[in-house]
This record gives structure tokens, sequence and C-alpha cells, in this order.
């Protein structure tokens, strides 16, 4: 078929929406995009679709392969290709010299992961019918294959799309909306590249380290409105250090490829070295980074979703004109479709350097994978060993770390016997992490710890560290020099299915894992009483003999069978009735909470703030959680002249009041991280954090982590830490740290340089402050947590003393 009768045939975007993607005001919701982008595909020979899986929601969620029908016949040897690309040590000279003569370049283009960032979501639909009807780019298809993901969050493409048609028109057209856009993890769907805990993030990993291996990866993002119109890299300072230099400059020379397009089509405003840096592991820019992949972002200017703002020039904020800004932006209206143009220039560029480049894109992914795998022959450092339990207190974190690491195509092995390394023996069933695989830096940079410095005082784009034996509480060794072991490479890790031992119908927990915690959810709301006994969980009865053989087989966790005696300690007789407050900030935290809670099996009730103004909540709850959200947002929510009014005003002084006398009548009220400001000056607690009133950066003289791992010492006596370790790493961005007085327990207290991973500027500060606290107030009590128990889902060492704090601290 000729060009010239496919464009007859082939349907644009504008001709089946009714309207040119970018139009002001007009946005097309997922039904639209994919049914556009499933008609294209029927038609166009260029064109094909898969559906990978379903959303969190359920929708379908789809990958567009776009190539030359000639490629598109040859598809699965070419799926071939890059995987023994990807892998060089199982490419021979032979089938290298092979694939430099057929193989396309192949680059991946992910949009709308925020979604709310919409302009790539419409797009993607002009994209898609530019590559399948404009000869001058069906002729570079011999050469590339272009993946694209038309929306990375369909079920938040039509969550935005729903709400600014309903208030179009009014005072809130493009206004904030009053919940996340992704059912649990809102605008953090795109922190969750290395743990993998959420459906879209499984589904793209598997296509992108399993299936496809693309040499480029380019993130369309939309960031702020009042500044530059586009970045696109280089990035700014730092580099991490697992990152190859020619990668760095792949990078760089993607962006100036870019932003020379932009600048020979008459835009302006595109700026190299804003504010996102090289060092975070995590996002969908930087994870492939880790996997020899060019990892690519451009942020372009936002408007008030699809409607447009007008800025004067002396209004924006944009740097002055030099080498990475020769055009400023002289201001006027800014538009969707002035966002869906640069992208639109911004991935034709990419697409037309790929295709030209192929042989140097495939030869840098080749010598990229080469050298990672040298590096880690000569030993800098050449595995690390995480040895199996009980050397390790949660079975589950240890196997967990390991899928993890799975997950990201790392290669783990299992050692059949036990073996020497560098002088220390380990032993059978230990896991082993060699060095020497093209993905060691994915590997080594979750691994070990980071050392963060600031160049020239600028904060890290996001978290400082991420060190994975940290935040999971798992012993992982580094092995410094080489060593032989006879070992089995592991496809997933499950750990040994643990029982109950001994003789007797009573049967304790020390309560060492998140497993436990998940058995004791599962006891309590079967009417099982559970005693707290000192440092152990005592439980009794043939029921219990049930719940427990199954649960300890399941998560790896031993019980102990004593016979039936008395036992001394607080006993709960029924799962707490537990209510996880819902600001109508779209509170990510929140939803990380709830997401956790789900995981392992802890029902909740969701509550508003009409729930807490209403009072009463002691007869209706015996735990209330609030999520970290400042005092300010939880008292005054969002304003209404930005939010419809059943959404504004947060839970107000008939909420505070109403938490003031739920826990003075019994409750427990757990608050995390800056909710504790909201509970110390409502509750007139005897805790003061000396952290409170905005650090805001590493520039001021002021203690400063923004995203980091420190040790604690842990104290005993509470419900909180029972069965937590003496010392365990907890999770520090922008937290609070207490001193107490009174009655108010520390239970959890930095010693001398507690950093473990990331960056703080004045950790000394830390030295002998709280990091958990206990307070009883009148016959309640409150429990603030100055770290993230459960940050991102990441933090397995301590979801324990948030689940301790929602089960066995309860009334
Ligand atoms: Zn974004």
């Amino acid at each position: 078929m000729t060009p010239l009768l496919l464009l007859a045939l082939l349907q644009s975007p504008a001709a089946s929406l009714g309207f040119e993607p970018g139009a002001d005001s007009m946005l097309a919701d997922w039904k639209q995009v994919s049914t556009y982008l499933n008609g294209l595909a029927q038609r166009s020979p260029y064109v094909h679709v898969d559906t990978l899986g379903r959303s969190t929601e359920g929708r379908p969620f789809l990958l567009l392969t776009i190539t030359s029908p000639a490629n598109h016949d040859r598809i699965t040897a070419i799926k071939r290709g890059q995987k023994l690309l990807a892998d060089p040590r199982t490419l021979t000279d032979a089938v290298l010299t092979e694939l430099r003569s057929r193989q396309p370049a192949v680059i991946l283009i992910s949009n709308n992961i925020h979604s709310t960032e919409i302009a790539s979501s419409q797009m993607g639909m002009t994209l898609a019918y530019r590559l399948a009807t404009d000869p001058a780019l069906t002729r570079l298809l011999d050469s590339l294959v272009v993946l694209m993901i038309p929306s990375m969050n369909p079920d938040g493409l039509d969550t935005v799309v729903s709400w600014y048609r309903r208030y179009k028109g009014t005072p809130y057209e493009g206004g904030p909306l009053p919940w996340l856009y992704h059912k649990y993890v809102g605008h953090d769907n795109n922190r969750d590249w290395f743990m993998v805990t959420q459906a879209e993030t499984k589904l793209v990993t598997r296509m992108l380290y399993n299936d496809w291996f693309p040499e480029v990866v380019y993130d369309v993002h939309q960031m702020g409105a009042n500044g530059v119109r586009l970045f696109v890299p280089p990035f700014q300072d730092p580099v991490n250090p697992n990152l190859d230099p020619a990668l760095v400059a792949g990078i760089n020379l993607v962006g100036a490829q870019m932003a020379s397009a932009l600048y020979d089509a008459g835009a302006t405003g595109v700026a190299h070295q804003e504010r996102y840096d090289l060092w975070w592991h995590g996002g969908f820019r930087s994870t492939p980074t880790r996997h020899n992949m060019i990892g690519v972002l451009t942020e372009a200017a936002s408007v008030r979703i699809a409607s447009p703002i007008t800025w004067t020039v002396d209004s924006l904020r944009q740097p002055g004109r030099g080498v990475n800004y020769p055009g400023p932006w002289p201001g006027g209206t800014w538009r969707l479709g002035d966002i869906v143009r640069y992208e639109l220039i911004a991935s034709e560029a990419l697409v037309r350097l790929a295709a030209r480049d192929r042989l140097a894109f495939i030869d840098r992914f080749v010598g990229l994978g080469r050298r990672a795998v040298e590096a880690g022959r000569s030993g800098h450092p050449f595995a690390y060993v995480l040895p199996p339990p009980p050397a390790q207190r949660d079975p589950e974190a240890w196997s967990g770390l390991a899928n993890v690491l799975l997950a990201g195509s790392v290669e783990v092995w299992r050692a059949a016997e036990p073996f020497t390394a560098a002088g220390r023996t380990y032993p059978a069933g230990s896991l082993v992490v060699p060095m020497a695989q093209p993905f060691r830096a994915h590997a080594k940079d979750l691994l070990e710890a980071q050392r963060y410095t600031p160049v020239n005082d600028r904060p890290p784009y996001d978290v400082a560290g991420w060190t994975l034996p940290f935040t999971m509480g798992v012993r992982a060794e580094v092995v410094a020099e080489p060593f032989t072991a006879n070992l089995v490479k592991v496809d997933s890790v499950i750990p040994t299915p643990g029982r109950i031992e001994g003789q007797g119908e009573m049967f304790v927990l020390r309560n060492q894992t998140n497993g436990e915690s998940r058995a004791v959810a599962a006891l309590l709301a079967a009417g099982q009483a559970v005693t707290v006994a000192g440092d152990s969980l005592v439980v009794r009865g043939p029921q219990a003999r049930r719940i427990l053989g199954e649960q300890a087989a399941l998560h790896g966790f031993t019980v102990r069978a004593v016979p039936v005696a008395a036992v001394a300690g607080k006993t709960l007789r029924r799962l707490p009735r537990i209510a996880l407050y819902q600001p109508w900030t779209g509170n990510i935290d929140e939803g990380w909470t709830r997401w956790v809670f789900e995981q392992y099996g802890i029902s909740y009730t969701t509550v508003h703030d009409s729930d807490l103004r209403r009072g009463q909540l002691r007869q209706r709850f015996d735990v209330i959680v609030l999520p970290n959200e400042s005092a300010r947002g939880l008292l005054q929510g969002v304003d209404s002249t930005r939010i419809p009014l059943q959404y504004a005003g947060g839970m107000g002084e008939a909420g505070a009041n109403a938490i003031s006398e739920f826990v003075r009548g019994g409750g427990t009220l757990v608050c995390l991280d800056g909710s504790s400001n909201f509970a110390i000056s409502r509750l007139n607690l005897p805790v003061v954090n000396i952290l409170g009133g905005g650090a805001s950066g590493p520039q001021v003289s002021l203690f400063y982590a923004p995203g980091s791992i420190f040790g604690v010492a842990l104290g005993g006596g509470s419900p909180v830490t029972v069965g937590v370790p003496d010392s365990l790493e907890i999770y520090f961005e922008n937290s609070a740290a207490f001193t107490v007085e009174g009655q108010a327990r520390a239970l959890a207290t930095y010693p001398a340089e507690p950093l473990r991973s990331g960056y703080a500027r004045f950790q000394e500060r830390l030295e002998g402050k709280a990091a958990l606290v206990e307070v009883p107030v009148g016959s309640g009590r409150v429990i603030l947590f100055g770290m993230r128990p459960q940050f991102r889902g990441q933090t397995h060492g301590t979801f324990k003393l948030l689940f301790n704090a929602v089960l066995l601290a309860a009334p």
C-alpha cells in the first residue's frame, strides 16, 4: 500500500475526536484515547497495540509498537535481539555483527504517568498518527521501533478528565483534585520503580526488563506553570556514582537534539539543567539508567489542566539568557496545545536521532552492559550476600528484598552448600547477588549506602537515600573480593514455611516479623483473644492453632506451643476499630498507609472531615490514624476559593475538638510525622518538635535531611515496640524529632551520628532526640511518629511499629 492510500484510510485524531488534541479546554478521556489508538492499529500496518494487563482500577493498560511492516513481521526476532544486546555475556561477535546489520534501535515513550500533567496523553494520539502517516517519519521505521505507553495511569487520566469537565466554566475550572489520581499512591506512582508495588509499575517493569530492553526511555512530564517552558537534559548535578559516563553523555545528547529541534522550529523557553538531577533512583527516568538505558525526562510548563494561562514576562521566573537557556520565553498566553506541540517536537527529535544513529545507540547499549560486567568481575565490590533466616529477623523481608531485585531483572543466586567469602563462612541457602552482571548499577545502588554531597548547596531533587537492606531491615553483607561457591540461579524467593513448634494449646509469638502482625490481625478479626505479655504475644485454643498454622506456613515465622498457663498482660479481644483519616488534599501518605494496611489484612474505615466534625468518635473507633500532613493542612484544608465547598476547610475546630475528646475518652491517636505537630499543639502534649518551624534547604544554617535513613535505639515497655529489635533504621523525610517531658515517653532515640544513608546537615542535632513518642492523655494515648514507618511501601523494617501502634496499642 502506498503512503497516499494509507493517508486516505487513516482517520486523524481530530476526525475521530471532533477536536484537535491540545485544543483549549478539550480533553480526550481513556476510552476516547484507547478507541482512537485501537482503530489506528486496526488500519495501519505500522501500528500494533498490546494490552499489557489491567490498571489498579481495571482499565486496559496499553502498549503501542510502531515500526515498519517488515519489522512487525519479525518482531519476535527483534525482541530476542534486544535481550541479547542487553546481556553482552551471551553475545558472540558473530551474533553482534548480525544484529548490527539488521537490528532496529528501540525507544520507549511513556506519557501521562502524572495524570494532571495531561498534555502527553493527548499528544500520543497525534504522534502515533504522524508516525503511521507522515512519509518523512514512516521511512525511519525500518531502523527504529517506537514503543509508546499512551497513559501510564489510565485511571488517573479519567479521574482528571472527569473532574475537569465537571467544573469547566466554574470558578474551580482547572483547580486541584480533592483526592489522589492513583487509587493508592497518587503522584508517588513515579516513586515506585525499584520497589514495584503497584499494578502499573509491575506491568511496565516486566515489559521493560524482560521483554523489550529499549535503548532509550523518554518519560514525558509537566511541572509548575511559571518558569521555563520546557526542561530537557542535561540534568543538574550531582551524578549518581553508579552511572557510566557514556550513559550520562548519551542523555545529554538526546536533550541537546530535542532542544535544537525546538529552537529550529521557532520555539522558545527551552532550558537545560533545571532542578532535576541525576542522583535519585526510583523514577521512570532514573531506574532505566541503572539498566543501561538512556533515561530522558522533559518537563513542560503546565496550564490549568486544559485551560490557558497568560503571563507577562515580568511575572515569570526564568533564568537569564545563557548556554543553558539561549531563548527565554517572551511571555503571553500558554496553552495545552503549546505543550502538545513542544512534546511532539521533542518526541520526533528523539525518533529522528535514534533512527539516524541506530548503530551508535546499539553499540553504546552493549558497551554499557560490558563495562558493568567487567566492573563487577574486578570486585568493587564483587557480590552481596544475604544470609538466610535465622540470620534474618523477618524471613519475608529477606525474600521480599530478593524479589525486588528479581523484579528489576537482577540475577540472584542461592548457595547450594556452605561457602567462604573474604574469610567469612555463609550457610547453604544464602542468597548471592554477584556484581558481574549487566544491571549491576541497579543492584549496587539499591544495596549500598548513599552518600549524597550537595552541589552549590542545592537539595537533591527527590530523596537522598534508599538503601534497601536498611529500609527493609535485612542483613546484606558486601564481599569485596572474588570467591567461588556452588550457586543456583533463582526466579523468585519464598521463605521456608514456618510452623508451630512444641506441645500445648497455648501459643507464643515473638512478633518479630510483619507476617506475625498479619496473623494477629487475622486472630483478632476471628475474635481470638491476644495477650501482650512482656515482649511476646500469647493466644490459645484450636482456632488460634489453625490460623497460626496457616499463617506461619505462608509467611515463614515460627510459633512456640506451650502448655496452657495463666499469663499476665493486656488482652485484646477483637480487632481494633481503626479509622484512617483521608483529608481532601490528595494526601499520598494516606494512600500508602491504606495500601500497606490492605497488604497485611488490617481492616480500617476511611474517615473524612465531616465524619470527624460530627464527633462521638470514641463510640465508633478505637484508633484514629492521621497521615503525614501539616497542622495547618489538617485544620484548614484547601480554601473554598480553590475547591468546591464540600471539600474545603479541613477538619476545622469541630474536628480537632472531636479528636481531642476521642483521646481523652480512651482512644488511641496515631500521628504520622507532620500530623504530630497538630497533636502536640491541640492536645497540649509535653513534647516539642525541635525541627518544627521549617528548615527549608541545605543552604540554611538549620538541620536538613530531605530523605535519608537514620539509626535509632528502641526502648521497650510499650505495646508499640513489642518484638522490635533494640536498634533499627528508620526513614526520615523532613521529619519531626522530639524532646519529651512529664509523662511522655521516648520509644526510639537517636544515637550520636545517626546517618546511615542519604544526607543530613547538622545530624548532631538529632542526638538524644526521640523519633517515636508515646503520651498518655486522659484515659487514652497519643503515638507520635517522627519518621515515615511505611514510606512509599518500602520500609518493611519499620512497618511493625505502625502495626503495633494500631493493633496492640489500641484500648
Ligand atoms: Zn511529573
